[in-house]
């Protein structure tokens, strides 16, 4: 299984003018299913924290109320709740082999990435899945789909492809030394 934002399987819960494909991406989600890997969708924190409409005051950017005292602990929950179903799918024996987050520029799921030039700030939700994953000492690999440039998407999809081929649904060792449960043949994804 991998945890995935929920505009990777809908498009329609992105702000206006921000989805990147049709519906859905293909791209990520036909990997996960040529894997036979399942999903764990999380809730988008931009909805959760502000409501359908991302409702905040006139002049205020997503970013913004993110940032607030409003949108941090939202997404802390968010977080707590997501990290309870991992943990959950975990202890059943379902192995857990990625987070796969957002864009850089994304308020709530960039995914932290070190460059040459330093590190990029990561999203307000990923930021506190990430703390409430390490606090409860798993270790699973994050990952940004970047889909608002083709050769960043490019690239994330290889990381993936290679992932999914290197743990396998069969139970490899890697996915188990990854996610801390070993799976089980019938439960891993
Ligand atoms: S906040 Fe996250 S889940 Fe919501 S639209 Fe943006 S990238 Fe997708």
């Amino acid at each position: 299984m991998v945890a995935v934002i929920e505009c990777i399987v809908n498009q329609n819960v992105r702000d206006a003018g921000a989805a990147r494909s049709a519906a859905l991406s293909w791209d990520a989600l036909s990997l996960c299913h040529a894997h036979g890997v399942g999903l764990l969708v999380m809730p988008c924190p931009e909805i959760a924290c502000l409501g359908p409409a991302r409702q905040r005051a006139p002049g205020v950017s997503i970013a913004t109320a993110l940032r607030a005292d409003h949108g941090v602990q939202g997404c802390a929950a968010l977080a707590r709740a997501v990290a309870d179903r991992i943990q959950a799918s975990l202890d059943a024996g379902t192995a857990v082999l990625a987070v796969l987050g957002g864009n850089e520029r994304s308020p709530g799921c960039a995914v932290h990435e070190t460059t040459q030039s330093g590190a990029l700030p990561a999203g307000v939700f990923m930021e506190a899945l990430q703390g409430e994953l390490r606090r409860r000492g798993l270790a699973i690999p994050f990952r940004g789909l970047r889909d608002a440039a083709p050769a960043l998407l490019a690239e994330d999809l290889d990381w993936l492809r290679a992932l999914l081929n290197g743990q396998g649904v069969q139970g490899d060792q890697a996915g188990a030394a990854a996610c801390r449960a070993g799976p089980t043949p019938a439960s891993n994804s």
